[in-house]
């Protein structure tokens, strides 16, 4: 069985934020999207490179950090909660 592995380079172009002109409310409305805050939807982004794996707290995130980079560093974290 083949396994599907997705990665994103390092550096990610950036491109100005547009409004989204193509989601009707309906489609929110219809649960396809919905708006979240910080406290109900937790990210925290493992920034080491080519990494980026996301984690819903700082706790989870340093224990993967430890077993899989065998670093207790607490930098690099990108996150929206602190
Ligand atoms: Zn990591």
């Amino acid at each position: 069985m083949n396994t599907v592995h997705f990665t994103l380079p390092s550096v990610l172009p950036s491109r100005p934020a547009l409004q989204d002109t193509t989601t009707t409310a309906k489609q929110v409305e219809s649960g396809l999207a919905r708006v979240t805050t910080p406290q109900d939807t937790p990210i925290f982004i493992c920034a080491f490179q080519d990494c980026n794996r996301l984690f819903p707290s700082r706790d989870r995130l340093m224990f993967h950090r430890k077993r899989d980079h065998d670093s207790e560093e607490d930098g690099d974290i990108i996150t929206w909660n602190e």
